[in-house]
């Protein structure tokens, strides 16, 4: 990228002053503005003045630019010509003209973990800008008439001639007297007071597809807030949130359960029910020499896919509780069964610190 020389565009020296930097620019800024200067060259000659300014009045850019040259800017980005120029100037160079979209609205909806899987309808309250049906949004009292605005002449904008430090400026701004749109109500709509949208709570219905999860967000198209001056609706946004669950926690598609069960239970494998989040119980296999931690998975019985056919599994984490107390029978049994076994040596040098915090993670 070619070196422009910003001191050479102000016209100042490279040791100049702040002053001297701010007095060059608004000479030149007052010479070439696009208001006052209608040859062809004057709004780039601007845009360059003005960027040289933006550079040489800020001490660090300056120095960054001095040492390394403009190279180092990129393409001066982030540029504010406008933020610059409102600065200097005053005046918003805004234009609100014609059809505007809706805003969008987001709204949250907490749901059961069971209403997630299944799928459910929720109706949800919206508080929104609606299109006022009196006018039908068009802000005239039925009957009244319509007539072009007498300040800006149906133009929309006005321009006003301002005196500031650099001299005479026209600015241009939104009509304040209507509002951009160019025409004015002889009688403002009674039900929104010549606004065209009034206030509503709009009950929307919303169709919670069946496996949607925490955090997933749904669009209901076009029931945002209504448009402006003829412009289309925004979108209503409904943000998922899971409730917590007594027995079941979801992950992804599959469904954790905890189950808790006995040293015997492990070591010599059982059948067991366990509920699952369709009510009825499932029959589960724990496998002889089941250890804490492990998992038993009961097929087809977690969160259904949103975008593919089946369902998740529900995974059954087997709890393996050793007993604080004991019975006089089952101390006797215990006691037995210390005498006659001990810890197996198969899993001597395995990960047995990392398999014990897996097991304790899964809990
Ligand atoms: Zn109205
Ligand atoms: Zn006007």
């Amino acid at each position: 990228m070619a070196k422009t020389d910003h001191y050479g565009v102000l016209g100042v020296a490279r040791g100049a002053s702040v002053e001297d930097i701010r007095g060059a620019y608004r000479k030149l800024a007052r010479q070439y503005h696009p208001d006052v200067n209608a040859s062809p060259d004057a709004a780039q000659r601007f845009k360059e003045v003005t960027q040289a300014y933006e550079i040489l009045s800020d001490p660090e850019k300056r120095q960054r630019y001095d040492m390394f040259g403009n190279g180092e800017f990129g393409d001066a980005a982030g540029f504010g010509i406008d933020d610059l120029f409102n600065t200097f100037f005053g005046g918003a160079r805004r234009r609100e003209r014609g059809p505007v979209r809706g805003a969008d609205l987001r709204l949250q909806v907490e749901l059961d973990l069971e209403e997630a899987v299944r799928g459910v309808e929720k109706t949800v309250v919206v508080p929104r800008q609606e299109t006022c049906a009196h006018c039908g949004g068009g802000g005239a009292e039925p009957g009244s008439k319509t007539s072009t605005c007498g300040t800006c002449g149906g133009r929309g904008e006005v321009r006003q001639v301002q005196q500031s430090l650099f001299g005479r400026f026209v600015t241009v701004g939104t009509c304040p007297r209507c509002g951009g749109a160019g025409r004015t109500v002889d009688q403002p709509c009674k039900e929104c007071r010549g606004e065209g949208r009034i206030q509503a709570e709009r009950k929307v219905r919303v169709n919670i597809p069946a496996g949607i999860d925490d955090g997933q967000q749904l669009r209901v198209s076009a029931e945002g807030e209504s448009g402006m001056r003829g412009g289309p609706p925004g979108d209503l946004y409904v943000l998922i949130r899971l409730r917590d669950h007594k027995l079941f926690r979801r992950e992804g598609d599959d469904l954790i359960h905890i189950l808790r069960v006995t040293p015997a239970q492990a070591a010599l494998g059982d059948e067991v029910a366990v509920p699952t989040i369709d009510g009825p119980l499932a029959k589960v296999k724990i496998p002889a020499g089941s250890q804490h931690g492990q998992a038993v998975r009961v097929r087809g019985k977690g969160a259904p896919r949103v975008h593919a056919s089946g369902r998740g599994d529900q995974l059954v984490y087997l709890d393996v509780v050793i007993p604080r107390s004991l019975s006089k029978e089952e101390r006797a049994l215990y006691q037995k069964l210390r005498s006659v076994s001990g810890v197996g040596e198969e899993d001597e040098g395995a990960d047995v610190l990392g398999r014990i915090k897996d097991a304790l993670g899964g809990s």
